[in-house]
């Protein structure tokens, strides 16, 4: 989805080096992630706007860590997210295809405080139309992936189990070791 794929642009190294990286600074990224979403801007952003870029980011982030804590949402969060999605507005046509009816929604302009709201109300929809409990930060401190947990017993810890989940078991395999042998025989 839009908005966790845009979380993620702040990118942790899983396996704990403590590496971390911007994503938002690397252009390639920044395109990359554009076409994904089939989202088009006239320019490449300005340092301004990418510095309201990562204010939404952190925006988001603290709306997901209440989310994850089952707290309720602020006020000034919410306003703040409504803010962003009025700097964008969509075109609103009804299509049909096989005798299935959608409406499509087609962005006005091709600025960044578009894309902003598109983000924005990408997150808002999910809220909405989806499960917010099932919204998930990665249970390895190191990684923080945050992602939608879309398993049928809503058991996803970790962004993935060959990854984060498998390195978590060998920590936890490694205490447990190192616990048994401080114990005198
Ligand atoms: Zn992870």
């Amino acid at each position: 989805m839009l908005w966790d794929d845009f979380m993620n642009s702040e990118w942790h190294d899983w396996r704990g080096s403590g590496k971390s990286e911007d994503r938002l600074d690397k252009p390639e990224w920044l395109n990359d992630w554009l076409e994904r979403h089939r989202l088009s801007v006239d320019a490449a952003p300005s340092s301004d706007e990418l510095a309201a870029l990562k204010q939404l980011r952190l925006l988001l982030q603290r709306m997901v860590k209440d989310i994850v804590a089952e707290l309720e949402m602020r006020a000034e969060d919410l306003t703040e997210l409504n803010k962003i999605m009025k700097g964008g507005a969509v075109i609103r046509r009804l299509t049909m295809a096989d005798r299935l009816y959608n409406i499509a929604l087609t962005p006005v302009d091709h600025n960044w405080r578009q894309v902003m709201a598109e983000i924005a109300a990408s997150f808002a929809h999910v809220l909405v139309d989806a499960d917010a409990s099932r919204i998930r930060i990665c249970d390895n401190p190191d990684c923080l992936w945050v992602y939608y947990d879309d398993t049928r017993n809503r058991s996803k810890k970790y962004c993935d189990d060959k990854c984060c989940g498998n390195l978590m078991k060998v920590r936890r395999f490694r205490a447990r070791q190192k616990a048994a042998a401080r114990k005198p025989t």
